[in-house]
């Protein structure tokens, strides 16, 4: 049995769109609303379930609320046969939340209320540690407090578990922390935020990923969007070079990146080699932007056309 651990944050996301974005002090009716489940947390978590295989196990932590968002997801992560044992549920502060205005031309205006998601604490996930035990691999992003990812990377490390760290939303980080890390996964924005180096091509992406190497992650990975994702490799053959994305009609890239992460820890911890690993992470992620919603759009591992 493989273990894949997922650490990070759950939102609930109430989208409403309308033809113009409203301006302060206007109040507008609505061409249509829905209910998202979303936060970047949960949505590796869904990406990893539903494209691992039947000999895989994956266990989300995070932190809710004690309310009906909070109810609803679980409902939801059941489904997909999440283990949630080591969810934390808070009485006095309500499960994370945005608020998201979408405009008929693609812009759109969101407030996040981080809630329950503020609360993941350093002890909390010290308290965790026989999952750390029992993981092969473990997946986090930086939408819960930086404390509880440094003490996340720091019992994986501990017990010979491998780390992929999603840097988003963007930030700087220590290189001590950094170099907890086995691989990086920023987009072009976080490599910026992480490096200093803005990338705007191949050889932007070869500088950042160098400078990232020398914080002391061996292999980074930066995801281009339609383009794919740029691997460096600081180990082995030392290989440095885009791995291409797949041509698709995007009509919702929300959820992308966090589709491209579970598929990747699910690939690698399957003994994909880590170019193949990145190909079958561009193919679930391609078919992710073809639909709308967070964790909605996430795809089964049935629908890829995928030779191993
Ligand atoms: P994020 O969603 O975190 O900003 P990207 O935009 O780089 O990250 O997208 C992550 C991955 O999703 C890409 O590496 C690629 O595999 C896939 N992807 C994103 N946008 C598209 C697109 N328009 N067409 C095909 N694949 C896409």
């Amino acid at each position: 049995m493989t273990r894949l651990l997922v650490i990070g944050s759950a939102n609930i996301d109430h989208v409403m769109e309308f033809d113009c974005l409203p301006k302060a002090g206007e109040t507008l009716m609505s061409e249509g609303y829905r209910i998202e489940h979303g936060g970047k947390g949960a949505n590796q978590a869904v990406a990893c379930a539903r494209l691992k295989g039947d000999e895989a196990e994956v266990s989300f932590i995070c932190a809710l609320g004690c309310d009906d968002a909070a109810d609803a997801m679980v409902n939801s992560w059941n489904q997909d046969g999440i283990a949630l044992e080591h969810i934390k549920q808070f009485e006095d502060v309500a499960t994370g939340s945005a608020m998201i205005f979408v405009g008929g031309n693609g812009e759109n205006s969101i407030g996040v209320a981080s809630g329950a998601n503020s609360r993941l604490s350093a002890e909390w996930i010290d308290e965790c540690e026989s999952v750390f035990e029992l993981s092969d691999s473990l997946i986090i992003q930086l939408e819960t407090p930086l404390a509880s990812v440094r003490a996340a990377l720091q019992q994986a490390r501990k017990h010979g578990c491998k780390t992929i760290l999603n840097p988003a939303p963007a930030a700087r980080l220590d290189d001590d922390l950094l170099s907890l890390v086995d691989i990086i996964t920023p987009n072009e924005t976080e490599a910026e935020a992480l490096t200093g180096v803005r990338v705007t091509d191949l050889e932007s992406a070869a500088n950042a990923a160098t400078a990232l190497h020398r914080s002391g992650v061996s292999v980074v990975i930066i995801t281009l969007g339609s383009q794919g994702a740029f691997l460096s490799e600081n180990t082995g053959e030392k290989f440095q070079g885009l791995i291409k994305g797949y041509q698709v009609t995007p009509v919702d890239t929300v959820a992308a990146g966090d589709t491209f992460n579970g598929a990747l820890m699910v690939g690698l911890s399957e003994g994909m080699e880590m170019k193949k690993a990145i190909d079958f992470a561009n193919q679930s992620a391609a078919i992710a932007v073809t639909r709308h919603g967070a964790q909605r759009g996430i795809p089964k591992r049935s629908e890829l056309d995928f030779s191993l």
